[in-house]
């Protein structure tokens, strides 16, 4: 599967991504975290940080003999 097709299984809005801090890029919505204080943050990643954490998520399934799905981050 290449990047292009990763990349394509997820909704895209401009935004800013809680891994590497890039502002007013196209981010995808992939958790959200509620604080004891009760506020909300959204979680979205860009596009480089998407892959990255595709990647991870491959190599660990190889690693575990499990099968990998893209295109599942935050579900
Ligand atoms: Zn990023």
């Amino acid at each position: 599967m290449t990047p292009d097709a990763i990349l394509a299984l997820y909704p895209w809005a401009l935004g800013t991504c809680f891994r590497c801090g890039e502002a007013d890029v196209f981010v995808t919505h992939l958790d959200a975290i509620t604080t004891p204080h009760g506020e909300r943050y959204e979680l979205s990643a860009c596009g480089c940080c998407v892959l990255m954490l595709e990647n991870e998520r491959r190599r660990y399934a190889g690693r575990r003999g499990l099968d990998y799905r893209p295109g599942s981050l935050g579900s």
